[in-house]
C-alpha cells in the first residue's frame, strides 16, 4: 500500500522530500533512475516529480513515477497541471493514475506554454488550480492533493493578500498542504506562514529549497518565476561567476544556513528541487 503524503505530514514533525524533472531521453531515464536510487538512500519521505508544460516529457511524469515509486518503495507525487487538457483528458489522466497506484497529487494551474504570452485555459478546460482540485475531488478517487504557495504572491497576483485569498479557496477545495516557490529570504516564508494562518488555513506549508549551484542559472529561473534574489545573495554568488568549486562550496554553505533557520523556526520539513543532482542537496543534508 503507497502511503499518502498527507498521512506521512500527519504522523512526521518534519520531512525531506526530493523533486526530480523527466529527462527527454532514454538515457536521461536510466540515469535518473540511477539518481533516485541514490537518492533513497538518503531515506527521503517521498519523491516527486514535475509535470511539462507541454509535449514531449508529460506521459514521462507518469511512466517515471511509478517506476520510481516500484523500484524503491518510496511514494512518489505526480505533479499535474491544467495546461493544454480538457476536462475529460484530465479525467483520463487520473484514472491512469489510479491504476498505476499513485497516490499524491501536486496539482497546479501550470503557466502558458514557450512562445504564448498569456495563460488560456483549454477548449472544454480549467482556468485555475481549485478547479483542477474540485475535478479530482470528484473523481472519486481519495488522492492525496498538495498545491502551490508563493512566498513573494504569484508573479501575476496584484498583491500578497489577494495571493493569501487564492490560497485559501484551493485549500478549502480539498489542498492537503502547500509547497512554496523557491524564496532566499527567510523572511518571506516566515511572513508568508503567518499570512497565510491569518486566513485560517491550518495545513502544513513546506519550503521548497533551490541548492544554488550556478549563478547564471539563477537569474534565469528567479526571472521566470518571479523570485526576488536578495542583494546579500548576489553579493555572495556573482564574483564566484564562472568558478563552478567556489560557487559550489558558497551554494553549499548558503543552503545549510537557510535550511537551518526553516527547521528552527518550526518548518514542517525541506522540499528540495534537486534539478536531478545528487551532490549539493546530500551533502547539504549531511550537514543540517
Ligand atoms: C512547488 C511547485 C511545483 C511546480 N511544479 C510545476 C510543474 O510540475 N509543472 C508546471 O508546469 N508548473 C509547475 N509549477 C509552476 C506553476 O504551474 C505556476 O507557478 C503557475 O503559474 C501557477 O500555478 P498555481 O497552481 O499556483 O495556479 P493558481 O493557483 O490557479 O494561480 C494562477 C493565477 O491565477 C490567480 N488565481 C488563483 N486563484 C484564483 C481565483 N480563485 N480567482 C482569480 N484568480 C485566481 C493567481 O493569483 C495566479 O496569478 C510549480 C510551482 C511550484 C511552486
Amino acid at each position: 500500500m503507497v502511503r499518502k503524503i498527507s498521512d506521512i505530514l500527519k504522523e512526521k514533525r518534519q520531512t525531506r522530500s526530493f523533486e526530480f524533472f523527466p529527462p527527454k531521453t532514454e538515457k536521461g531515464k536510466i540515469k535518473l533512475f540511477e539518481t533516485a536510487g541514490a537518492f533513497a538512500e538518503l531515506k527521503p519521505d517521498w519523491f516527486s516529480v514535475t509535470y511539462g508544460a507541454g509535449g514531449s516529457t508529460r506521459g514521462i511524469t507518469m511512466e517515471i513515477a511509478d517506476e520510481i515509486q516500484k523500484r524503491f518503495n518510496i511514494p512518489v507525487m505526480h505533479h499535474f497541471t491544467c495546461v493544454g487538457h480538457s476536462r475529460s483528458e484530465l479525467k483520463a489522466i487520473l484514472t491512469e493514475m489510479s491504476k498505476r497506484k499513485i497516490g499524491s497529487i501536486l496539482a497546479l494551474r501550470g503557466d502558458a506554454p514557450e512562445g504564448e504570452k498569456d495563460w488560456k485555459p483549454a477548449p472544454n478546460g480549467l482556468e485555475y488550480c481549485y478547479q483542477l482540485i474540485e475535478l479530482i475531488r470528484s473523481s472519486g478517487v481519495e488522492f492525496s492533493i498538495g498545491v502551490a504557495g508563493f512566498p513573494e504572491g504569484h508573479i501575476n497576483c496584484p498583491d500578497k493578500e489577494t495571493d493569501s485569498k487564492y490560497l485559501k479557496i484551493k485549500i478549502d477545495s480539498g489542498g492537503e498542504f502547500v509547497i512554496t516557490q523557491i524564496f532566499f529570504d527567510n523572511k518571506d516564508y516566515f511572513e508568508y506562514v503567518d499570512r497565510i494562518r491569518k486566513t485560517g488555513v491550518t495545513v502544513p506549508i513546506l519550503p521548497g529549497i533551490l541548492p544554488i549551484t550556478n549563478y547564471q542559472t539563477l537569474l534565469r529561473f528567479c526571472k521566470t518565476c518571479g523570485a526576488t534574489i536578495p542583494q546579500k545573495v548576489h553579493d555572495i554568488f556573482r564574483p564566484l561567476d564562472g568558478d563552478a568549486e567556489s560557487t559550489y562550496k558558497a551554494g553549499v554553505e548558503f543552503t545549510v544556513r537557510k535550511c537551518r533557520q526553516l527547521l528552527k523556526g518550526g518548518a514542517p520539513g525541506l522540499h528540495f528541487y534537486t534539478l536531478n543532482k545528487l551532490d549539493p542537496t546530500r551533502e547539504i543534508l549531511s550537514k543540517i
